[in-house]
């Protein structure tokens, strides 16, 4: 990740880009949340199934650009984003137990899920 982040500054330092816009950067990212979501809304989950492995470029590209973005706002934000991810993985090991999370089959604590939050 550490790479890819240095790539992504290099990127926008190379274009002149690399000015702070961390709010427009946000807004960015729920356009690209918005093409994706736009090939599979209100669906049911077989159909969901089926148009995401239709449209595989644009879940492909959904992906790249929400990587680039989230690189892109770290770099703004001196966010370390191994440091980040590290950090967010080990919440979540304590929060979602392996044996807890697959008896209740979601995390969503208000209807019976399991997180261990404290
Ligand atoms: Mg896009």
């Amino acid at each position: 990740m550490r790479e890819a982040q240095d790539e992504v500054k290099k990127f926008d330092v190379d274009r002149d880009w690399d000015h702070y816009c961390v709010k427009d950067l946000l807004l960015n990212m729920t356009e690209e949340v918005g093409e994706a979501w736009n090939v599979i809304k209100w669906v049911d989950k077989d159909t969901e199934k089926r148009l995401v492995a239709e449209n595989q470029d644009e879940f492909e590209d959904f992906v790249g650009d929400a990587l680039f973005l989230i690189l892109k706002i770290a770099n703004q934000t001196g966010v370390d984003c191994d440091k980040a991810f590290k950090r967010t993985m080990q919440d979540y090991y304590e929060r979602f137990p392996p044996e807890k999370a697959r008896k209740a089959g979601h995390a969503n604590k208000l209807a019976g899920g399991v997180d261990e939050k404290r």
